[in-house]
């Protein structure tokens, strides 16, 4: 049987814009990915400055919307459903006996963007978790090698994951900070998702 080769794409998600979607198309097309599988966070405890804004439900269901209509794309609710603070190591290695138990041949990649690499030596187990799901770094077009907090014994690793992309100038605070000033936002966001927003009158204080 062929090895299904899986993206997972974590994050908060508060809420999910286009440089998400966007990371994801271009790692899954550059590196053939037959799936990708967007997992939103409880609680990242490397934010421990601000928790999400929006429920855990809430952003589990925006993912939902995005995903829904993009082909091979598959959302998982386990960090939201588990209480307390999200690891990757633990869906990674859930991930993996879900393979296992449908008897499954799976090579999994983590989806990261630059900025998600600052902090990358406070990872929980992160030297395993890279053997588990080697990075897949989408890195601006012309900036050569990589950010700081990369462990050296990971930076041949990460090296070797580097895919230039060409990386949106979105992040979700930017997303929640327009909305606070009831700016337009439909070239952030995708349709379904601003519906959403605007029905659970979320983000706008
Ligand atoms: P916040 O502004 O709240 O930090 P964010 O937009 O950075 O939110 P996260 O949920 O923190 O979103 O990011 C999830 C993942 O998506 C991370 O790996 C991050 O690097 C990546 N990412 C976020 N925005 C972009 C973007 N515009 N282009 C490429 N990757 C992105
Ligand atoms: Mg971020």
């Amino acid at each position: 049987m062929k090895k299904q080769r899986i993206g997972l794409l974590g994050g908060t998600f508060d809420p999910l814009h286009f440089g998400h979607i966007h990371l994801g198309i271009e790692m899954q097309e550059t590196h053939v990915l037959d799936t990708i599988i967007v997992c939103p966070a409880a609680s990242s405890p490397l934010k421990t400055t601000r928790t999400p804004q929006a429920s855990n439900e809430q952003r589990l269901q925006m993912a939902q919307l995005a995903a829904l209509d993009i082909p091979g794309w598959r959302v998982i609710d386990w960090e939201v459903k588990r209480s307390g603070a999200s690891y990757t190591i633990d869906t990674v290695r859930a991930l993996r006996a879900e393979a296992e138990k449908n008897k499954e041949k799976i090579e999994l990649f983590l989806l990261l963007g630059e900025d998600a690499l600052g902090q990358f030596d406070k990872w929980k187990e992160v030297e395993e978790l890279v053997r588990l799901a080697p990075p897949l770094i989408g890195v601006r077009g012309q900036r050569e090698g990589l950010p700081a907090g990369i462990p050296p014994s990971l930076e041949e690793i990460c090296q070797k994951g580097r895919t230039r992309t060409r990386v949106f100038e979105i992040s979700s605070t930017l997303v929640r900070d327009r909305l606070k000033r009831k700016l337009y936002c439909g070239h952030l966001v995708p349709p379904k998702i601003l519906d959403f927003i605007y029905q659970h009158q979320l983000y706008f204080y």
